[in-house]
């Protein structure tokens, strides 16, 4: 929650502006209401040869626990082109083919989570600054307890779930 307004530095007020229906801050001062959204976090699960790509987180948070390249999305770029930037960034990876695999809602902490999924470039990578170390992983070998997050988690099962009945479909799921 904001307190001082970004445009001038008064301090703003948290009140309902008139025709709206929930609190905002709101600058009195210059006149301004700082409407706070939902962040955008893209990342993709890439294969190579029936593996997957994970990272080994060196940040916090999970620092040490394993993910798919993800990251919030920067001003001035669209979904597909942020996923396939965290995979050059935390896997000097290229992701190749990139399409659409799911969405993923966390209401309680204001993200959402936009996944790709497509080729890894010749199976080609390393870590990248916020990797200790990435790897592929067969399915046998993922380290289901060593994952970071649980939108991570949620990926991998939808990905091998369609692998196995040989579907493909966009998933939607919520955090519980
Ligand atoms: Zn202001």
């Amino acid at each position: 929650m904001i307190q001082f307004c970004p445009d001038c530095g008064a301090q703003v007020t948290q009140r309902v502006p008139d025709g709206d229906n929930r609190e905002r801050a709101v600058c009195d001062a210059c006149d301004t209401i700082h409407y706070v959204n939902p962040k955008n976090v893209v990342g993709c699960l890439l294969e190579w040869q029936g593996k997957i790509l994970l990272c080994k987180r060196s940040i916090e948070p999970r620092r040490g626990y394993w993910t798919l390249p993800a990251g919030f999305m920067e001003n001035g770029e669209s979904t597909l082109e942020g996923a396939a930037r965290e995979a050059r960034e935390e896997a000097n990876a290229v992701a190749e083919s990139l399409k659409l695999f799911g969405v993923y809602n966390l209401p309680r902490i204001s993200q959402v989570y936009i996944m790709f999924f497509g080729r890894l470039k010749d199976g080609k990578a390393s870590a990248g600054e916020e990797s200790l170390e990435v790897a592929l992983f067969n399915q046998d070998e993922i380290p289901w307890d060593e994952l970071a997050f649980p939108v991570v988690v949620e990926s991998l099962r939808r990905y091998y779930e369609q692998r196995e009945q040989r579907t493909k479909q966009v998933y939607l799921a919520m955090a519980r």
